[in-house]
């Protein structure tokens, strides 16, 4: 590891920083509380501020010498809607809320790097810190895209990074090209006649029109992408009916679609509404078939997510990055910044649970999980990887 020394010598203000936020968990575009902590140490630290955009979201201004040139570099903030399992003392205080995705890290990592760039200035260009709400499904990402970040923030490209459970603690992790998946979700009513049981001949079973049309889809996913393409079709829930010997007027199905371009997805969403129509016209039936598009495929641009590899390197050492990561069929937000500017988004691993304190829940320390916590070690580790980004992004000239 080749961290940035001043860094390290700031990692427990991070940690305090990052274990009060953890305490202090808000929702998507309630993080009040939060973005007045971010944007108050980046005005004690000399760093202009912009407030506002995305309602709760935070941008600092960080510019040097003459160049024009900037780059953004991008940390949520928000926290979800569970409880909190562990009892140590930075657990949650506000009931049914925690930080369990880590957002608290992301925010404390890119608050290092902005204390570091602020006091040493060692580039030439704008560094643009883009402190992001509502990343967990409030698409806070293009919320700030509308409310005009990258016009009035004009970039040339934009990072962002996401701690990763399981990814050994302080490794790296990336991939050109698609590295999570596009998140979709449908929601179909299948409108029948109900009828007696015993006398099924004078209704129309909606039941049975679902059954065949859940079945009919997994077809799209094995006999019409290609199979060489990436897609998961998964019914996540079949409701209808009430009682043993009644056939219900209607039932309803819901579930989530994933897929790492748009071209396939049209291909999916499309099948899908013609088979649930036609089915169901099939049996005399009728069909309300509803299909949201929620985040987008997060791809990465490759020279970007070249560019990022040298600096992991540089940073954590060849054997820790592994520039062919696994993608996920996971989805994130920040998947709006990389459709209007290039850019990549890295994984930095976040170990196996070992570092949490005594108190932590029985659960495995991973996203989304009661018992999860933010590897504070990974602190200095996160904002040496931003602060040497920018520098080498916008180089001074020597
Ligand atoms: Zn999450
Ligand atoms: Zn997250």
């Amino acid at each position: 590891m080749k961290l940035v020394e001043p860094i390290i010598a700031f990692q427990s203000e991070l940690q305090q920083i990052r274990r009060d936020l953890h305490a202090h968990p808000e929702l998507c575009y309630e993080e009040v509380r939060t973005s007045d902590v971010v944007a108050a140490k980046l005005t004690e630290w000399g760093i202009p501020v912009v407030r506002g955009l995305g309602l709760t979201g935070v941008v600092g201004i960080i510019q040097n010498g003459t160049s024009g040139r900037a780059i953004g570099l991008r940390a949520d903030m928000d926290a979800l809607p569970m409880q909190e399992i562990n009892t140590f003392a930075h657990a949650s205080k506000h009931e049914g809320k925690m930080h369990a995705c880590g957002h608290d890290g992301h925010t404390s990592m890119l608050l290092g790097a902005a204390h570091h760039l602020a006091q040493h200035r060692d580039f030439d260009g704008t560094v643009y810190l883009i402190f992001q709400p509502a990343e967990e499904g409030g698409a806070g990402a293009r919320r700030m895209i509308e409310d005009g970040l990258f016009e009035r923030f004009p970039m040339e490209a934009v990072y962002g990074m996401h701690n990763w459970p399981g990814m050994p603690a302080g490794a790296f992790g990336v991939c050109e090209g698609p590295m999570m998946a596009s998140s979709n979700e449908f929601h179909v009513t299948i409108r029948g006649k109900g009828a007696h049981a015993a006398q099924p001949h004078k209704g129309i079973d909606p039941i049975m029109v679902a059954v065949q049309i859940a079945q009919a889809w997994q077809t799209i996913i094995t006999r019409n992408k290609s199979p060489l393409d990436t897609a998961v079709l998964s019914i996540t829930q079949i409701h209808a009916g009430s009682a043993t010997n009644v056939i219900p007027d209607d039932a309803k199905m819901v579930g989530t679609v994933r897929t790492f371009t748009t071209e396939v997805l049209d291909l999916v969403e499309q099948r899908m509404r013609v088979l649930a129509e036609n089915i169901a016209a099939g049996f005399d039936a009728e069909v309300d078939f509803a299909f949201k598009r929620n985040y987008p495929p997060l791809v990465n641009h490759a020279k970007e997510t070249r560019f990022a590899v040298d600096v992991m390197k540089a940073v954590a050492g060849a054997d820790k990055v592994d520039d062919q990561v696994e993608p996920t069929m996971g989805a994130e937000d920040f998947a709006f910044f990389l459709q209007e500017k290039p850019g990549c988004y890295i994984f930095l691993g976040n170990g196996d649970g070992d570092h949490r304190d005594g108190g932590h829940g029985l659960g495995p320390c991973v996203l989304h999980n009661g018992s999860y916590d933010f590897n504070d070690n990974l602190l200095p580790i996160g904002a040496s990887f931003w602060v040497r980004l920018a520098e080498t992004a916008l180089p001074l000239a020597r």
